[in-house]
């Protein structure tokens, strides 16, 4: 006998757990089936943005966050040798960044955050060891299989299984990732191992020819710098069937010789074995299909030049929790298509201008020395007037709205 679930969630990574923990806020308990046999998050850190950390606020998550989390004391720009600063942002400093964007910044080890949602999801109905392998619709649902030979029958399928979604797969036949043909180097130091770091405990990009290097501190008491060096290739990813490929240390500490010595030091305290690519997810023309819809990597992968990946992915469940929420009891397939595509559209522009900007900005980050650089550090240097659209946004009251609008259920 196949068992039942009204709304099944695909991955408990950070999509699928706010996504669940914001339903359950509401009164909805939905079931999240996980491939891993347990949750331990692999990867570095994180930057949580204002979009991002207001809605773990209202999830009850910022006390816990905050405890374990660095607040950058500024965002400084530099350029690949000097460390003179070529424009700087106050954010713990005079508290701007909150009195600015209504919530804080934090960077936090990825594990930390993982153990925090998944601590306030409580595991229950927490499915781990089921990885999807098939989706088929039929008259009474979605028919789910998975690879250890369980079938679930979903009325509702969210597929928040990232950037390699299976659930893509089944929604739009035609949309895969793309590999953006740059990689990344990633590792965690501890300040005292940094001597030449300025300003250790700022969010600071390293800018140069073909490259950049971005750091920030993590940590609640025991601080470390959080870096992500990204350079230009392989052209070609050499690895079909995963993010990261093998490499020998040497490959990471030549891509930046004769880089500033706090750009070495960091680089050079981490042995290297592997490098990650970069993958993206063009844009998916359908967001859902009958009774699945898809949300965070799965259908936006973006580039991480913004930070924005996870909090995107956030805004979308939050989004998604206010209007499932609102879908009345004895909804029809009808309901359910409305509601898919009310939350297309609300996501759909918002996410495509981010994913484009993280594009254009790896190009801004990568310029080699001359002329073009006096532009680029002016642009830089209007950073808040730049992008300060993407902190302010307020998902949850956008949701509202639309719910209001309509007459809905407030959600
Ligand atoms: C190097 C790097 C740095 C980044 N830095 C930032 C940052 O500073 N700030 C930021 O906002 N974003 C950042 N991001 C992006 C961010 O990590 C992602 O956007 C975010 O994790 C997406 O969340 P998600 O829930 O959609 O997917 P994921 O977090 O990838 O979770 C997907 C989950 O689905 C599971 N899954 C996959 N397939 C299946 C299946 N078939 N069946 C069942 N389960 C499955 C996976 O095991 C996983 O647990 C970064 C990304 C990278 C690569």
């Amino acid at each position: 006998m196949k068992k039942r679930s009204r709304i099944a969630i695909i991955g408990a990574g950070i999509g699928g757990l706010t996504l669940a923990l914001a339903l359950r806020q509401r009164g909805i308990e939905a079931d999240v089936f996980e491939q891993a046999t347990q949750l331990t998050e692999i990867g570095a850190a994180i930057a949580l943005s204002a979009n991002g950390t207001r809605e773990l606020e209202r999830l009850g998550c910022l006390a816990a966050l905050s405890a374990v989390s660095t607040e950058p004391t500024e965002l400084i720009y530099r350029g690949w040798k000097s460390d003179a600063r070529i424009a700087a942002f106050p954010v713990r400093h005079d508290r701007a960044y909150v009195r600015q964007f209504g919530a804080p910044y934090f960077g936090i080890h990825r594990a930390d955050l993982q153990r925090i949602l998944s601590g306030a999801h409580g595991g229950d109905r927490l499915h781990l060891g089921h990885r999807v392998e098939r989706l088929v619709e039929r008259e009474d649902g979605v028919h789910i299989s998975f690879g250890n030979g369980e079938q679930v029958v979903a009325d509702i399928v969210i597929g928040a299984d990232g950037v390699r979604s299976a659930v893509r797969r089944h929604v739009s036949a035609t949309a895969a990732m793309r590999y953006s043909r740059t990689s990344a180097f990633r590792g965690i130091v501890p300040i005292e191992a940094l001597p030449s770091l300025p300003d250790p405990e700022a969010i600071q990009f390293w800018m140069g020819p073909n490259a950049h290097l971005l750091h920030y501190a993590i940590g609640g008491a025991s601080k470390a710098v959080n870096y992500f060096a990204v350079v230009e290739g392989p052209g070609v990813w050499p690895n079909p069937e995963g993010s990261t490929a093998p490499i020998d240390h040497k490959t990471a500490l030549d891509a930046f010789r004769g880089w500033h010595p706090a750009v070495i030091e960091m680089i050079d305290a981490s042995r290297h074995t592997i490098r990650w690519g970069l993958f993206t997810v063009p844009p998916v023309l359908n967001w859902s299909r009958g009774r699945v819809a898809l949300m965070g990597d799965s259908v936006h992968g973006m580039l991480p030049h913004h930070g924005q990946g996870a909090n995107t992915t956030i805004e979308d469940a939050v989004t998604l929790a206010v209007l499932l929420s609102a879908l009345p009891d004895r909804s029809n397939s009808r309901d359910l298509q409305e509601l898919f595509s009310s939350y297309q559209s609300m996501r759909q522009r918002r996410t495509r201008t981010i994913q484009r900007s993280a594009w254009a900005t790896n190009r801004e980050l990568h310029l080699p020395d001359g002329p073009e650089l006096k532009s680029r550090d002016r642009r830089v240097a209007a950073f808040p007037d730049r992008f300060g659209w993407i902190h302010a946004f307020d998902a949850q009251a956008v949701a509202r709205q639309h719910v209001e609008d309509r007459e809905l259920v407030p959600a």
